[in-house]
């Protein structure tokens, strides 16, 4: 009898250990939701485990059961999500020699520090659009909780046509070149281009990146020109549609950005010299631009010191890198979606913040700014139901400021306060 009770007490206990919600409470003075462009004061978000289940206006009152965050004298907003980075990698002038001198873990290893200052810096979710593979395990190892970062949908490794800018073997010496193929990324055909969505999914990617034009960093001479057909965009597109991705393409030149946007790819990423055809193109397909304006400014600065990047891309940086501010310019004053996105890993990782003001100083408002990296990026990822705004039933992805930021936006580059799926990274006074 005695070890009857013994027992089904510790099952109690185990059990109601595993049910009893973990509830807290966030006293907010100003909260943005994103979901009404006037702000809430003196609220209580109340969070379940990892989700927002109740939004009450005043303060509730404090008691022992319930953790309760003090965030009276801030401002709440949502999660910020930047939609291009490159997780795995950080700007540095050896770059070029570490794929011939870096192990997958040391790669991983150094990466866990670039998820970490991520969300630090108030970025809850981001796209990741391109590296060799441990951009998979990473995702995977912040999802179980191994190491601290945002929630990373990515896209493996990107594709690109032979000697395009995603070809790996750019620049390298013959024997060590080869011919890559779908495995690898590079397709040269609508099969090939089937193919290599299908190992992507294979190897976990979540969405689909093209480099539907030359780069700017690749060890190639061209950074503008059209590098897949139209019938191989549709292809990557409708084998990625197959698997529930969307896909990106990085594009600098108007030829190749054309078939992107024909082809029926999501978002344009950096878009260089966009012209009006284009921008009335991706109105009329939805198309998001994906900015990355802090590439731009990083790669500029960055080129004047010598010796830090190759040469043979340094006439490509003085051609692209002033533009792409003043075509998002054009492009937001035009109409087009704009989807927040500041291709961290070409800039430094936990910067990502420095974006908005690039924005807003181009002349869009702050609060479109914001709603650009929060609203329009879950649109563009597919996952408003549960991300984006500060809503009932939706994760606790919650970050707060000192001051207004669409006031003061560079009150984003100072975030106080993380919190991602409930769980509380940051909380400073
Ligand atoms: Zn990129």
């Amino acid at each position: 009898m005695k070890k009857y009770i013994f027992l089904s007490t510790l099952i109690l206990f185990l059990f109601s250990k595993n049910t009893i919600a973990q509830i807290s409470h966030i006293h907010c003075g100003k909260v943005y939701t994103m979901e009404d462009k006037n702000p809430l004061t003196e609220v209580t978000i109340v969070v379940e485990n990892d989700k927002i289940i109740d939004i009450k206006n005043g303060y509730s009152d404090e008691n022992d059961t319930i953790k309760t965050i003090d965030l009276k004298d801030k401002v709440v907003i949502p999660g910020l999500m930047d939609m291009h980075v490159h997780i795995e990698s950080q700007s540095s002038p050896n770059r070029y020699l570490e794929r011939f001198t870096k192990e997958e873990a040391d790669v991983a290893l150094r990466a866990t520090q670039y998820c970490e200052r991520t969300l630090m810096a108030g970025f809850t979710i981001v796209r990741d659009l391109g590296g060799s593979g441990v951009n998979v395990s990473l995702r995977n190892a912040i999802n179980q909780g191994f190491i601290k970062g945002p929630k990373i949908f990515t896209s493996e490794k990107s594709l690109a046509t032979t000697g395009g800018h995603a070809d790996p073997t750019n620049g390298m010496r013959d024997e060590l070149k080869g011919d890559p193929g779908p495995a690898e990324g590079v397709i040269n055909s609508v099969e090939d281009a089937y193919k290599a969505v299908r190992q992507r999914y294979k190897n976990g990617a979540d969405v689909i990146k093209i480099t539907a034009t030359g780069g700017v960093l690749s060890l190639a001479k061209d950074g503008s020109g059209p590098q897949f057909t139209v019938e191989e965009i549709k292809a990557v597109v409708a084998a990625a549609k197959d698997y529930g991705m969307i896909t990106a393409a990085h594009a600098h030149g108007v030829e190749g950005m054309k078939r992107a946007v024909i082809g029926g790819i999501h978002s344009i990423e950096h878009g260089t010299y966009m012209n009006e055809e284009v921008m009335d193109l991706m109105i009329e397909n939805g198309t998001y631009l994906v900015p990355t304006i802090s590439a731009g400014k990083f790669t500029a600065k960055m080129a004047e010191k010598p010796g830090y990047y190759p040469k043979i891309i340094i006439p490509k940086i003085l051609a692209v890198s002033p533009k792409i501010q003043a075509t998002f310019a054009a492009a937001y004053k035009k109409g087009v979606k704009i989807a927040f996105g500041t291709d961290s890993g070409v800039s430094f990782h936990g910067d990502n913040a420095d974006e908005f003001g690039y924005m807003v100083e181009a002349g869009m408002p702050a609060y479109e700014a914001i709603y650009a990296a929060t609203m329009s990026a879950a649109d563009l990822l597919n996952i408003t139901d549960e991300y984006g705004s500060i809503k009932v039933g939706k994760y606790a992805d919650i970050i707060a400021v000192d001051s207004d930021p669409t006031e003061d936006i560079a009150q984003l580059k100072s975030v106080k306060f993380v919190m991602r799926h409930g769980v509380v990274y940051k909380n400073e006074e």
